[in-house]
């Protein structure tokens, strides 16, 4: 039996009482935490918390691994609910050719951009993909990530999806963190159905689609509704076609262009809305006492140089507002969560406190997995983050670009080991 038993921590933070499963945002500037405490876990659970003062830990059996977190947080690890880490080739030549002058668009109009990025997968080994993509999420572990939901999207075709899925599940075998795969077929209308975009979305509906659940491959369906890639009417009968078969939809909407898709995505009960940097009164409205998640991605908008989501606004509107990288090789080729976080902060206005539990709390419900993850709550799976000794909370994104993290463990197992570990 494996037990974990944390000492000392300066304080747990985000530890959110017994049934959360995500954060309105009224209540998400009141982290709670528990200062000069101790955090025991056995067999990958978290199966008890509680302060030095009032109650002393459980008595350590030879067995037991000690944390000495003197001068550290312990906090739960990021939950990344919005990624692409799964792709055959990095993109550094369109980044050069932005800064430039070229815009995303144009560079899309010259066949880069994720068309680019489906040639290079299509002629990809499902091994260089798996190996690609394993050495990618164990750097993300190590910057504490214990929960990722990966997409397909750079096959775009039934094969190379299929491909891309079955690398995501290989991943999730082989991987000691969480991993929900979402099928993105509808990420970009590939080269070969340029002009016949129906017969495109007739090859998702009726032939991907059904195969992806038939083989149990996909947890989510996901569509670009976007000017210029796929319309309201294309996400509303892919959304329709997914909850026939039991899968709900993590969509990208609003990253460039308003079209009514927060209202249509909203009304298909989406489980998350990502991106949202171009918002309308009407998309604010329409967004309103509904459950789906806003998922925010400042990675996107600063690597792109595109405005950032009105999160101050949607918080303000109690959203349980949803942090997540982007990770992707063309518009955010970065997964560290800590970083996504600082930028919450500085571009977003949104509080450390705020951005912790959106990078944590509701990115674990956007991904469905709120009941599991996202916080130091008894009977919650033992995936948490010591942090290097640092005077607050609010400097765990407040020093970025320094590595706050010293240790990491997912199910009660450590993934980096630092100086806590003695
Ligand atoms: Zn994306």
């Amino acid at each position: 039996m494996s037990r974990v038993l944390v000492l000392n921590a300066k304080a747990l933070l985000g530890t959110w009482p017994l049934g959360t499963t995500r954060v309105n945002g009224a209540r998400m500037p009141q982290l709670p935490q528990l200062e000069n405490a101790w955090l025991f876990a056995e067999n990958g659970r978290i199966t008890a918390i509680g302060q030095h003062a009032t109650e002393a830990p459980p008595e350590p059996t030879p067995e037991t691994r000690i944390v000495h977190a003197e001068g550290r947080f312990v906090l739960p690890g990021f939950c990344d609910s919005h990624t692409h880490t799964v792709f055959a080739a990095t993109r550094e030549g369109e980044w050069e050719d932005r800064l430039r002058g070229l815009t995303y668009q144009q560079i899309a109009a010259r066949g880069g951009g994720i068309m680019s990025s489906a040639h290079a997968l299509r002629a990809a080994s499902e091994e260089d993909l798996f190996q690609q993509a394993l050495t990618r999420i164990q750097e993300l572990m190590r910057m504490g990530t214990v929960a990722l939901e990966i997409k397909t999207g750079y096959g775009l075709n039934t094969e190379a999806e299929l491909k891309m899925l079955r690398v995501i599940h290989r991943l999730r075998r082989t991987l000691p963190l969480e991993i929900k795969a979402t099928l993105l077929a509808a990420h970009a209308v590939p080269t070969e159905y340029k002009e016949d975009r129906a017969a495109y979305m007739r090859m998702i509906l009726h032939e991907l689609l059904p195969r992806a659940v038939e083989e149990g491959l996909a947890d989510f369906l996901d569509v670009f509704c976007e000017t210029g890639y796929f319309t309201v009417k294309d996400m509303e009968d892919l959304l329709s076609a997914a909850a026939r078969y039991g899968l709900k939809g993590k969509v990208h909407v609003n990253q460039f262009t308003s079209l009514g898709g927060v209202a249509s995505a909203v009304r298909h009960h989406a489980l998350s809305v990502d991106h949202l940097e171009i918002m309308t009164e009407q998309d604010l409205r329409a967004l309103r006492g509904t459950d789906t998640i806003p998922t925010l991605l400042p990675g996107c908008s600063f690597f792109l140089g595109i405005p950032y989501a009105p999160a101050r606004r949607l918080l303000e509107a109690d959203h349980a507002v949803a942090l997540a990288s982007d990770f992707n090789p063309g518009s955010a080729p970065s997964g560290n969560m800590v970083h996504t976080m600082a930028l919450a902060c500085t571009q977003m206005k949104m509080l450390p406190t705020e951005a912790l539990t959106a990078a944590t709390q509701n990115g674990a419900a956007a991904m469905d997995l709120g009941k599991q993850l996202g916080s130091l709550t008894v009977g919650k799976h033992a995936s948490f983050i010591i942090t290097r000794p640092l005077p607050s909370p609010a400097a765990i994104p407040y020093f970025f670009g320094s590595d706050v993290i010293d240790t990491v463990f997912i199910h009660g197992d450590i993934v980096r080991s630092g100086s806590a570990i003695a």
